[in-house]
């Protein structure tokens, strides 16, 4: 998978799309991977598909979700068969059939924590615009927020 500038990889693993998830000729099977920007999973295309849609490419990104977009992750476990990895999205949700999905719900919920915090917890900065205005009085210039010209002490 082509990264972004600055991305790095923080987990990867071959992993199963859901089949109700995967476009029409990708095949389930594929490289999962979880890093410091999202979640993507690149799987190979069919025959077909490469020379009529891909051009050339023998892989496609099927998912690739910001860490921002991602509400969280669980395991499903059903009644028979391994435990699922189900990624919520706004939107949705992927289900991936991988080993240790736990691991990759711990690296999921780090990942955002890490690189993608909730925007009431990054701090904000106020900047504050100093407008200099010119004592009436005495002609020095103050700072609008003194209220008081520190020259000769007349109200602004
Ligand atoms: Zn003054």
């Amino acid at each position: 998978m082509l990264l972004l500038p600055g991305e790095r990889t923080i987990r990867t693993a071959y992993a199963v799309l859901g089949a109700e998830f995967r476009p029409i000729g990708v095949r389930g099977p594929g490289v999962l991977y979880l890093t410091s920007q999202r979640l993507a999973f690149e799987a190979p295309a069919s025959r077909g598909r490469v020379r009529d849609y891909l051009k050339g490419r023998d892989t496609e990104l099927v998912v690739s979700r910001s860490l921002h977009e991602i509400v969280n992750a669980t395991v499903r476990r059903g009644r028979i068969g391994r435990p699922w990895l189900v990624v919520h999205v706004p939107n949705g949700r992927v289900a991936f059939d991988v080993l240790e999905p736990e691991a990759w719900v711990g690296a999921i919920a780090q990942a955002k924590r890490v690189f993608a915090p909730p925007t009431s917890e990054v701090p904000t900065i106020i900047e504050r615009q100093v407008v200099k205005i010119r004592c009436r009085y005495c002609g020095s210039l103050s700072n609008e927020v003194d209220g008081r010209c520190p020259n000769c002490g007349a109200a602004l």
